[in-house]
């Protein structure tokens, strides 16, 4: 085997998480090495992005201009039908029609083209980037974790050493065990996803032609995703139990699914599946609700889908992924930088983090929540009522101590009351602007849930188009630490 060599930080997986990590350390002229398994461009699924990816992180790693420009269709937010109204609705992300602002708007991307230019921008700005390095270990001793084993492009086995190992090698990750731990899988988010792409599907009206669609009917629901004027990806969420009818003839279940929802039948009637290259095939996920109940440990840290992810229905998995990378570099910036010790600034990265995944959770717990179909096995299941006393429990477990609203979780019966009290506020305000349609999303911003899943968002944003002239940033915990203002360091916040 050849020698080790020595590197600040080793990043394993090169997806937007580990992509987005490794530039903004690099860019403190630290020297990364970043190992991928595969060769870029290649098939991932997740396309439908939130704002704050968009215009927070892609402003901070400086792409930006270069994601604006690739072609991708504009996401003005989500239409879903799905809840009490007949109708669809629209979940917008400017409040109002009338006073969109410049970054009120996300994009579909297809992964392969969107990931590539994440980690070509990771190259360009100096990290060392491997292709086709499959890690299959860490090295540690009794005190830490001091780098990774991986085979090479060429078969040979090596080693390299770092201050840090980052694990954003997603839900494939084997080594994220070593964090310690164990990964804790979620009963009312458990589902199987069955999806493929087809050309020549109908759009929605302008001007929300490029809006995610999400359809509920009887056995789960459907997302629709317009990848250009064309292709579009279509999926189905349904119950975990149907996984061997599904398995065994991929091509038979989803036609009878799409038979089965009305909507998506109809916007399909004119469109073929793709059959050849990189989207030709029906594919199958499942087990992909889960959290890991450590996300570090001394040198080791854990972030995107090797840590956690809630489920497909509000896009929330690329945001989660590159806004555990965002905390997770400002962690190691700042402990390299010998400003904050390692302890401080690796819980400041957990706290939030949980807290982020414990605010969509909830939400979409919400959102599941609000559609109904007493006749259905899916939809009873996906009642907060019907939720187990162990998953709520592992709920409070993760978010407990770090209570992501304003009152204090301390048991399986608070969280259950919150998540009823925070659905019916949910689900009444769309109701009301479902009576409304293409008026304010004022009664929606206002609810609880929703404030909450954008507080965190909003605050990454105008971090990003702002810099040091942002407002200053409230720590989020008591005694915690706040961004500064390039946002990629830890200081000391102010007293709450
Ligand atoms: C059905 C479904 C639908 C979804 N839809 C959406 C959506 O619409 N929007 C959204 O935002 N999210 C969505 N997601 C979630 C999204 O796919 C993930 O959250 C996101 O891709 C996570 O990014 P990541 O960087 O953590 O991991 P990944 O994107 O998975 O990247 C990990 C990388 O690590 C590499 N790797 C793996 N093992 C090794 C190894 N041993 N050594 C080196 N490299 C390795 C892999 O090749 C891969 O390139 C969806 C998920 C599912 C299951």
């Amino acid at each position: 085997m050849a020698d080790a060599e020595d590197f600040d930080v080793v990043v394993v997986g090169g997806g937007p998480g580990g992509s987005t990590m490794a530039t903004l350390v690099a860019m403190q002229g630290h020297r990364v090495l970043l190992l991928e398994s595969e060769f870029f461009p290649r098939y991932q699924i997740g396309e439908s992005l939130l704002p704050s990816t968009v215009h927070g992180i892609c402003r901070l790693l400086g792409v930006h201009d270069e994601i604006t420009k690739a072609g991708f269709p504009l996401k003005r937010g989500g239409t879903f039908k799905w809840g009490s109204s007949p109708e669809p609705w629209t979940f917008s992300f400017s409040v109002s029609p009338k006073v969109a602002s410049p970054t009120s708007f996300a994009f579909q991307v297809e992964r392969s083209k969107f990931d590539h230019i994440l980690l070509t921008n990771a190259r360009r700005t100096g990290v060392q980037v491997r292709e086709g390095c499959a890690v299959s270990d860490i090295i540690e001793d009794d005190e830490r974790v001091r780098g990774v084993r991986y085979t090479d492009a060429e078969g040979n086995e090596r080693e390299a050493t770092a201050r840090f190992v980052v694990d954003a090698s997603g839900n494939k990750s084997r080594i994220y065990q070593r964090v310690g731990g164990k990964r804790e899988y979620s009963e009312f988010f458990r589902s199987l996803a069955l999806f493929g792409y087809f050309e020549g599907g109908k759009r929605l009206d302008q001007p929300y032609a490029g809006n995610i669609l999400c359809v509920a009917f009887p056995s789960g629901w459907f997302w629709y995703i317009p990848l250009s004027d064309t292709l579009t990806s279509v999926g189905a969420v349904v119950r975990r139990e149907s996984a061997s009818k599904i398995q065994g003839d991929p091509e038979t279940a989803m036609k009878a699914l799409i038979e089965e929802c009305p909507m998506i039948a109809e916007y399909l009637a004119d469109a073929r599946r793709v059959t050849d290259g990189n989207y030709g095939q029906l594919r199958v996920r499942k087990d992909y609700s889960y959290h890991h109940t450590k996300f570090w440990r001394p040198g080791m840290v854990l972030i995107g889908d090797a840590a956690c992810f809630v489920d497909p229905v509000f896009s929330s998995g690329v945001h989660l992924a590159t806004y555990s990378a965002l905390l997770a570099a400002r962690s190691i910036n700042s402990t390299l930088a010998g400003t904050v010790d390692e302890t401080a600034a690796m819980r400041e990265f957990e706290s939030r983090y949980r807290r982020e995944y414990g605010v969509f959770y909830e939400f979409l717990m919400s959102f599941y929540q609000m559609h109904r179909d007493e006749n259905s096995y899916f939809w009873n299941a996906k009642k907060v009522t019907n939720s187990s006393l162990t998953e709520l429990e592992a709920f409070v477990e993760l978010v407990g101590g770090i209570s992501s609203g304003e009152s204090a979780l301390v048991d399986a019966a608070a969280v259950a009351e919150r998540f009823r009290s925070g659905a019916v506020e949910f689900s009444s305000a769309i109701d009301s602007m479902t009576d409304n349609l293409g008026g304010s999303m004022a009664p929606m911003y206002r609810s609880t849930v929703v404030r909450q899943a954008m507080q965190e968002s909003s605050q990454i944003q105008m971090r990003a188009s702002f810099g040091a002239d942002a407002e200053a940033e409230e720590s989020l915990f008591p005694g915690g630490l706040v961004s500064s203002p390039d946002g990629l360091f830890w200081v000391a916040g102010q007293a709450q």
